[in-house]
């Protein structure tokens, strides 16, 4: 199963101070909901992990939440794209839970439900807790520059991001490069099985 786990606030959706508290507020970046239709056409199921403290802190309720998302899912099923689930920590800092992000609690959840081995599925976020949290749960670690990356354009990276952060302007270019590298990896094991059959049928 391919699984791509993406964040939501400043990657998929525009990011907003004092954080997203109704659909109203709830605007994709551009290119992100295509981002989305296209892994889902190259056959990735997409899943959100998400901190959510405004949940904790009582500035919204799972009302407000589940109204976000049906926005959300409306938005992209008009353009032939979907996100499977959306796991979330509604917990403050305060709150010592395992599931905030740079933990990586929502990502455990997440290969437990999908039984998938995490050091096959690629993790995009926008904040340097994203990429932590994907490195901890043995992810592979990308960065967009939309959202809090924007500031991060720095080559290299600031000392906090782990070795190895993949880093993209955007959704749309992680999905692009995503693609890109799997249809390369698909032709060149074409190619060694031509390679094989060839050698298999020339007679010695
Ligand atoms: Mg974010
Ligand atoms: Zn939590």
């Amino acid at each position: 199963m391919k699984l791509v786990i993406v964040d939501r606030d400043g990657t998929i959706n525009v990011e907003r101070e004092g954080f997203i508290q109704n659909p109203e507020e709830w605007e994709p970046l551009p290119g992100a909901i295509d981002a989305i239709a296209r892994l889902n056409h190259a056959g990735y199921h997409v899943v959100i992990a998400a901190n959510m403290p405004g949940l904790g802190r009582g500035l919204f309720d799972m009302a407000a939440l589940n109204a976000i998302q049906k926005k959300m899912n409306k938005t992209l099923a008009a353009a032939g794209a979907r996100v499977e689930a959306m796991f979330y920590c509604p917990h403050t800092p305060d709150d010592g839970c395992t599931c905030r992000k740079p933990l990586p609690g929502l990502f455990e959840q997440i290969g437990e439900r999908y039984r998938v081995d995490l050091r096959q599925v690629p993790a995009v976020g926008d904040s340097v807790r994203d990429v932590q949290a994907a490195v901890a749960a043995g992810c592979v670690p990308h960065l967009v520059l939309t959202g809090k990356g924007a500031p991060k354009q720095t080559d290299p990276l600031p000392a906090e991001f782990p070795l190895g952060t993949r880093v993209h302007v955007d959704l749309a270019a992680f999905a692009s490069v995503l693609i890109a590298e799997d249809e390369a990896a698909q032709a060149a094991e074409d190619e060694a099985a031509r390679t094989a059959e060839a050698k298999a049928a020339t007679p010695t």
